[in-house]
């Protein structure tokens, strides 16, 4: 995979869920993940178990959707096939803090050209 510096814009429907952290392991040891409550089935699928009220915050997932359309340029992962991972990041090396958005199927991929 390769690191893809991209200029997107975020449409808040397509967002699942958010994740704000320390860098390193994004299980959830070193940050939260919130979840976007028009997706929460589809998140709970993904993570094999359901959701907690506490882990949904629309509250959060527009402040992170804010933040990265105003931070403009985020970095997408690039597999081996050409397609494009479904999150995309913001790290900031000076604060050692990672942010995160992930996405709903193919919608990165439908931005990146
Ligand atoms: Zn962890």
């Amino acid at each position: 995979m390769s690191a893809v510096k991209v200029n997107i814009v975020i449409d808040i429907n397509n967002v699942i869920s958010v994740y704000s952290g320390k860098q390193g392991c994004m299980c959830g040891c070193n940050g939260n993940h919130r979840y976007h409550s028009i997706h929460k089935d589809l998140a709970a699928a993904g993570r094999g178990y359901d959701l907690d009220d506490s882990d949904i915050s629309d509250l959060a997932v527009k402040r992170m959707v804010n933040k990265f359309n105003k931070a403009g340029v985020v970095t997408v992962d690039q597999k081996i096939d050409g397609t494009y991972s479904d999150y995309c990041y913001i790290d900031n090396n000076d604060t050692d803090r990672t942010n995160v958005i992930y996405f709903t199927n193919g919608s990165i991929a439908n931005q990146v050209k």
